[in-house]
């Protein structure tokens, strides 16, 4: 047995295979199907967005998170077009230029905004900055929900947005590597938080929730799909054997495990951020309102935690440390942190 650690906050990447993903997986396995997507997991995972998101879309896979969002910004933009997102977001911060590269040269315009968060003002900044033709022209807004330091756009957050994207003909992309989180915290249907709010493609992530990989990109407004399927070809993401892609998602989506998966991470990163702030030593970054904690805390404590096996990013966002939860956090996980924590403040 090759050592594992579960000594981690690092990401939810981090996690395995959640036992609905891997059980349909090994169902898909039984026997042989057609391939390139044109197998029956394929149609009934792609039928089961339709029906959670109640409406008809367009339903593709993507091994990652950095093709689903490129691709999809890709089909969104011309070379000379533009795309507006949060400085902190993963398209600027963590995709290697994916965006720009597969859009043949769209220009990432950099927003404001507390929490991680677009808002209306700050891009109306970026919209009336320049108007002339010696610079690209505004064409998407991508947001990401929830976001990178792990706070959530409400619905009235998503209107004000989708009312200027609409007053300035702009196109809404939303990243949604953690989705399935924020309709966790929110409470709302998958509907509501989307296209009713004027977004035209989500990019859903199936990897963080459970998968072993596989994204799914639904395009909402079905004529921006057009040949969005040699778009993934090309770029070395159609998969061959889609059925091992379609199949987990599928028991994620038919099981509710997407959605336990995701309440049980949230529920466990609000009882770390509760834990925690129980230490004056230790401050909150952002409000915690999906499955990550971004905290402050003195620098021996941090050392202290790495020299103990916990694994925790603190690069991400503006600095301070990064909790991340997942489906697999355990109570006793977290019960040892916090331990190690209190452990290390009184040295
Ligand atoms: C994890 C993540 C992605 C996808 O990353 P890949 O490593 O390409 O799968 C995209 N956006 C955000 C906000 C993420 O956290």
């Amino acid at each position: 047995m090759l050592p594992t650690s579960l000594e981690q906050f690092a990401s939810d990447n981090n996690s395995g295979i959640c036992p609905e993903a891997l059980d349909y997986t090994l169902q898909a396995n039984l026997g042989s199907a057609p391939a390139y997507g044109n197998d029956e997991w394929t149609e009934r995972a792609s039928d089961y967005f339709r029906q959670i998101f109640e409406t008809d879309c367009e339903v593709f896979f993507a091994f990652n998170g950095t093709a689903a969002n490129s691709l999809a910004l890709a089909s969104l933009c011309q070379s000379y077009h533009s795309v507006i997102c949060h400085e902190t977001a993963h398209v600027e911060t963590d995709e290697c230029g994916a965006p720009e590269f597969f859009s043949n040269g769209s220009k990432l315009l950099l927003g404001k905004g507390e929490d991680g968060k677009l808002n209306p003002d700050a891009i109306a900044t970026l919209l009336t900055k320049r108007s002339d033709i010696h610079y690209p022209k505004p064409k998407v807004i991508s947001l990401t929900q929830a976001t990178e330091l792990g706070t959530v756009y409400s619905l009235e957050e998503l209107e004000g947005i989708g009312a200027i994207a609409q007053q300035y003909q702009l196109k809404i992309h939303m990243d949604g590597a953690r989705f399935a989180n924020a309709i966790a915290s929110l409470n709302q249907s998958p509907a509501e938080l989307t296209w009713k709010r004027g977004v035209d493609v989500l990019c859903f992530c199936g990897t963080k929730n459970g998968m072993a990989m596989g994204e799914a990109i639904l395009f909402f407004d079905k004529t921006l799909a057009e040949d969005f399927a040699y778009r993934c070809k090309q770029a070395g993401q159609l998969a061959s054997k889609m059925r091992f892609i379609a199949a987990p998602w599928l028991g994620l989506l038919e099981t509710g495990a997407w959605l336990n998966n995701a309440l049980h991470a949230n529920q466990c990163a609000a009882y770390l951020a509760q834990q925690l702030t129980q230490f004056p030593e230790v401050q909150l970054l952002f409000p915690r309102q999906a499955n990550a904690v971004f905290v402050q805390m003195p620098e021996a404590v941090l050392h202290y935690l790495r020299q103990q096996g916990w694994q925790f990013y603190t690069f991400i966002g503006v600095g301070g440390a990064r909790f991340m939860c997942s489906w697999n956090t355990t109570q006793a996980r977290m019960d040892g942190l916090i331990a190690d924590v209190q452990t290390a403040l009184k040295i």
